[in-house]
């Protein structure tokens, strides 16, 4: 076990997007941070280009089962887990009747089983610790409708109401429990999203005030903030990183 006193954190999906720019922030505010993800490759290269803080370990967050003995293998190594940010993420766009009950499955089962899973088990081990901090990613699918999403919108959804039922249980246990909504951001979900779509991606950056997508380092720096002790007195809080599309005509 390694027992430098150093801070601890996992970063689901932080092998690319928007998890990569918050692993990238992490670790130049000298966290040891471990990135999760289904993609050796994915994880190995951010490793390549964080270096030594920057911990891969690969595992599939849909297989509940796995998710117990990932967490123990992250104490095992480090002694202790101070942030968890739950930011893997899929995503799905069909028309509502075509989705299947599999497909909505997969969505809920990714998206929300799992970081409820994941989040237990972390909990577990911040709690003799009196302390922590989670972060969990939302989306804009959850503040106001968009066709096509349904699952993605219902998980997104569910995950802002447990983030609110967490901080409530877990605060006066010195864990706190925030999320990030996050706008229009420029990493490849969006590039695919948007490319097939370009109406969609006028209609999007319609509706926001700064006019143009935010990008990945943007959710990086609010997750930093949310995830330390900048934000000691805020639990329960969603916080939109949307260059104001959240509340744009
Ligand atoms: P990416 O597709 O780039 O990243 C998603 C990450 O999640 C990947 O690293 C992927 O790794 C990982 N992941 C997906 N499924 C699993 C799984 N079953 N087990 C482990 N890891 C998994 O997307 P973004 O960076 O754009 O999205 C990150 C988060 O932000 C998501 O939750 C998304 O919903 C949210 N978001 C994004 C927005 C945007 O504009 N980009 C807007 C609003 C919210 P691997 O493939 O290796 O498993």
């Amino acid at each position: 076990m390694n027992t430098v006193n150093q801070t601890v954190a996992i970063v689901t999906g932080g092998g690319s997007g928007i998890g990569l720019a918050i692993t990238e922030k992490f670790i130049q505010n000298n966290i040891t941070t471990v990135i999760v993800g289904r993609d050796p490759e994915k994880l190995h290269q951010a490793k390549q280009n964080l270096g030594t803080l920057c911990i891969p370990i690969v595992a599939d967050l849909s297989d509940l089962e796995a998710i117990p003995a990932l967490v123990k293998q992250v104490i095992t190594q480090f002694g202790r887990i101070d942030i968890l940010v739950n930011n893997a993420g899929i995503n799905m766009k069909k028309e509502f009747t075509e989705v299947t009950n599999e497909d909505f499955q997969k969505v809920i089962q990714t998206n929300l089983v799992g970081v409820f899973a994941l989040s237990r088990e972390v909990v577990k081990t911040m709690l003799p610790n009196k302390k922590g901090s989670i972060v969990n990613i939302s989306s804009m699918a959850a503040q106001y409708g968009i066709p096509k999403v349904i699952a993605y919108s219902a998980s997104k959804t569910a995950i802002e109401g447990m983030t609110r039922a967490m901080a409530t249980e877990l605060s006066p246990q010195g864990i706190r429990i925030n999320c990030i909504a996050p706008g229009f951001i420029a990493t490849d979900m969006t590039s695919k999203a948007f490319n097939q779509d370009v109406e969609r991606k006028n209609k999007a950056l319609g509706r926001t005030p700064m006019g143009v997508m935010g990008m990945p380092g943007d959710i990086g720096d609010a997750a930093l903030f949310l995830a330390t002790d900048s934000s000691r007195y805020i639990t329960g809080v969603v916080l939109p990183v949307d260059g104001g599309n959240s509340i744009g005509f």
